[in-house]
């Protein structure tokens, strides 16, 4: 027999891809340039020039063989040092290559970490609102997926229900700041907080807790907003880290783990995440892109793009009457549906073809969430129909 849990999921459809559909369908009907698609986080702000001009400069000068061969399972050492120098450079830290596990992105990252963490019965905290995704992962590795709701006006961490949910089986904490869907950044404060909560319950329960900073969307953040480096704050902490938001390689599959030498465990962990990628066959992360991440340590996409969207539609939607979160990072606006039913306003908003997604399946039921990484032209075109629906509900 095929197995079931694989077959469910590989048939269930997202939310986010029936909406893919739908706005195809009324593309075709009405054009392009009349649908207002904010489902998806794909980023549409040009990696930095200097990506395309590595990738050429590889292809000009590298010998085919050692470009497009494989790397050792954990990705090419000069790569993983040079990520560690950049990391050191900007967080004063002190990592070296060892420290790193090449992967296909921030996906594989977290499946991989959390493969190497499973026992049986474990538990995985995560704050509400979520990625989806983790729930997969989770479960998928065996393990038990604890949603913690947030501070429901801050949408930081409400510490009450954290120390409610902590358990003698909790292996690990998944935190994402800046946060997908919320787009809040945890302030020194949360961190300090959730550090000295979770310090606490090792020492109750003599053993750690893992903090997984799943961490895509690190270097996008707007009005200088600083975000805190947990590996500084917590000892027990590995970071999944991408670069499909910060340098929009999303296709390119690229990103990796750190597992730092001083977290519990440190070489066993290590080496469970190098078993934990074989087992998965994960292994040897695209080589030439690997390089391109190491000739182009700490460069970023525009983020004026992403302000001037985020200024744009947050000051647009709360002057219509909306309330929405005030994103302080990553690209995508949470919006408090005006009635409970977040799946009625998602399909009251598709009338005026403005296609957004609802957060039940982010573990936060009553909100949107809009994604803002898509042309400020095609914001700008949607605001009469924002207006509208703010008009439908009565809202101004
Ligand atoms: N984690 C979060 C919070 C995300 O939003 C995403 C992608 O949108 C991922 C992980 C996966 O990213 P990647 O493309 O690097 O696999």
């Amino acid at each position: 027999m095929i197995n079931q849990t694989m077959t469910l999921l590989g048939k269930k459809r997202s939310v986010i891809r029936d909406i893919f559909e739908y706005a195809n369908k009324r593309r075709a009907q009405i054009g392009a340039e009349n649908v207002f698609d904010f489902s998806l986080g794909n980023p549409n702000v040009p990696a930095p020039a200097d990506v395309n001009a590595a990738i050429r400069e590889l292809l000009d000068t590298e010998d085919d063989a050692a470009l497009h061969g494989y790397t050792s399972a954990q990705g090419a050492a000069p790569v993983r040092k040079a990520i560690a120098d950049d990391l050191n450079r900007r967080f004063g830290t002190a990592f070296h290559a060892d420290n790193l596990y090449m992967t296909c992105g921030a996906a594989a990252s977290l499946k991989i970490i959390l493969i190497a963490l499973s026992s049986e019965g474990d538990e995985v905290i995560v704050f509400t609102p979520f990625f989806p995704e983790y729930s997969v992962f989770v479960t998928t590795a065996g393990m038990k997926l604890v949603q913690v709701p947030s501070d429901e006006l801050s949408f930081q961490i409400d510490f009450d229900k954290l120390a409610s949910a902590i358990t003698p089986s909790t292996k690990a904490v998944i935190v994402n700041s800046p946060n997908n869907p919320s787009g809040v950044v945890y302030t020194a404060e949360t961190v300090q907080k959730l550090a000295a909560l979770l310090t606490q319950r090792e020492k109750e329960y003599g053993h750690a807790i893992y903090l997984i900073s799943d961490e895509p969307y690190r270097e996008l953040v707007y009005d200088g907003i600083e975000v805190p480096y947990l590996t500084k704050y917590y000892t027990d902490t590995v970071v999944c880290y991408s670069y499909s938001k910060s340098l929009s390689l999303p296709g390119e599959r690229i990103g990796y783990i750190l597992v730092p030498d001083e977290v519990c465990e440190s070489a066993d962990l290590y080496a469970a995440v190098c078993g934990a990628g074989r087992a998965l066959g994960y292994v040897c992360a695209p080589s030439m892109m690997q390089q391109v991440v190491a000739k182009t340590t700490g460069q970023v996409a525009d983020l004026n793009v992403y302000k001037g969207n985020r200024d744009l539609i947050y000051n647009a939607l709360t002057d219509y009457g909306f309330t929405c979160i005030h994103p302080d990072g990553a690209f995508y606006l949470f919006v408090k549906s005006p009635e409970p039913d977040a799946t009625a306003f998602y399909e009251k908003a598709k009338e005026f073809d403005l296609m957004l997604v609802p957060a039940d399946s982010f573990g936060t039921p009553g909100f949107v969430r809009i994604a803002y990484c898509v042309s400020t032209d095609m914001i700008r075109r949607s605001l009469p129909a924002f207006l509208k629906l703010a008009k439908s509900y009565g809202l101004c």
